[in-house]
C-alpha cells in the first residue's frame, strides 16, 4: 500500500497527551481512507471520557485500558457509527463497565466503496446525545453537535473549557470526508459545515490527522472545495445533451488519484449529483445525468 509515512514509526497504541485535558492514542488501523489510523481520544485527568474508541482491535482496547490506567470512565462516545469509530466502545464498555454515551445507532446495510466505512449494527448506546446536551466529569464538559453529512448521525464534541471541537469524520486534518449516499448527505453536510464556520472554536481534533489550528479557515476551505466539486460536475453535465455517467465523470475530475479512491470519489460525485437533482440543476436517465 501507498502511504505517505513510515508504518513502523507511527506511535500506535501509545497514549500522547497533547493538551491539560486532552490524550491521544493511534489505532492500528492505516489505510488510504483512515489516513495513519484512527485517532482515540482521552479526555480529562482525575475521571475521563473516551471518544471514538475504533475498531474492535485487542491491541488497541488494551492500549485503551492501559492509557486510562483505572480512572473512572464517565462515558465511552462514539461521534459516528462507521466501523473504524464505534465497534470499540462494546469491549471497553465491558472492561470499564462505562456508559456508551453518544451518537444514535443507524441501522443501514451499505457495504459502500469502502469496508471500513461499513455501519456498525450492533452499536448500542446507554444515552443518545442530542444537540447541545452535555456530559461532565471533573474538570471537563464535553457538549454535542449535531454534525450530519458524512452520516447521518454524526455528532461533534466541544470540550468547553478548552474551546476545543472533537469533529469525528466530519472535518479530518488531512482529506475532505467522504460523503457516500445514500446515508451521506451532501446538502446537510454542507449545513454542518457552516455551524462551524460560524463559532469560535479554537482547534479540533479530528479522528484522522493531526489537530487543526486555524480552524474556521479549514472549514471555510472545505466549503469552497464541494463548491468547485460542484462547478465542475455543473460542467461536466453540461456539455453533452446524452449526459454523462458517473466514472466518466470521475475519470475526467480525479486525474492522478489513486484508482482505488475512485469508487469513494464516485460516491461523492453522485452526493453532488444528488444535491443538484433536489435544487432542480440536474437529471438522471439510465445513470447518465445531464444539467437543466
Ligand atoms: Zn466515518
Amino acid at each position: 500500500m501507498d502511504m505517505p509515512f513510515d508504518l513502523a514509526s507511527l506511535p500506535t497504541g501509545a497514549l500522547i497527551q497533547i493538551s491539560p485535558l486532552v490524550g491521544r492514542v493511534l489505532a492500528p488501523n492505516p489505510s488510504p481512507f483512515t489516513f495513519t489510523g484512527t485517532q482515540t481520544y482521552v479526555v480529562g485527568n482525575r475521571d475521563v471520557a473516551v471518544i471514538d474508541p475504533g475498531p474492535d482491535d485487542l491491541a488497541h482496547i488494551a492500549a485503551l485500558n492501559a492509557a486510562i490506567g483505572g480512572r473512572p470512565v464517565r462515558a465511552i462516545m462514539a461521534t459516528h457509527t462507521h466501523r473504524d469509530h464505534s465497534p470499540g466502545t462494546r469491549p471497553l464498555a465491558r472492561a470499564t463497565g462505562a456508559p456508551i454515551i453518544g451518537c444514535a445507532p443507524l441501522v443501514i446495510d451499505d457495504s459502500g466503496p469502502r469496508a471500513d466505512a461499513a455501519f456498525d449494527v450492533d452499536y448500542a448506546p446507554t444515552r443518545i446525545l442530542a444537540d447541545g446536551e452535555r456530559v461532565s466529569g471533573d474538570g471537563w464538559t464535553l457538549e454535542a453537535l449535531a454534525t450530519p453529512g458524512h452520516t447521518s448521525n454524526h455528532l461533534c464534541f466541544a470540550l468547553l473549557e478548552e474551546n476545543a471541537l472533537f469533529t469525528g469524520d466530519h472535518i479530518m486534518g488531512w482529506s475532505t470526508s467522504v460523503v457516500s449516499p445514500p446515508d451521506g448527505d451532501m446538502a446537510a453536510y454542507m449545513r454542518s459545515m457552516q455551524l462551524l464556520v460560524d463559532r469560535d472554536d479554537a482547534i479540533y481534533y479530528p479522528a484522522h490527522g493531526d489537530p487543526v489550528e486555524k480552524p474556521q479557515r479549514l472549514a471555510r476551505s472545505m466549503m469552497g472545495h464541494r463548491r468547485n466539486r460542484e462547478g465542475q460536475i455543473l460542467r461536466a453535465i453540461g456539455v453533452d445533451p446524452d449526459g454523462v455517467t458517473i466514472p466518466e465523470m470521475v475519470g475526467q475530475m480525479y486525474k492522478g488519484v489513486d484508482p482505488r479512491l475512485y469508487p469513494a470519489a464516485g460516491r461523492s460525485v453522485l452526493a453532488h449529483l444528488i444535491d443538484l437533482q433536489q435544487r432542480g440543476m440536474a437529471a438522471e436517465q439510465d445513470g447518465r445525468w445531464q444539467a437543466r
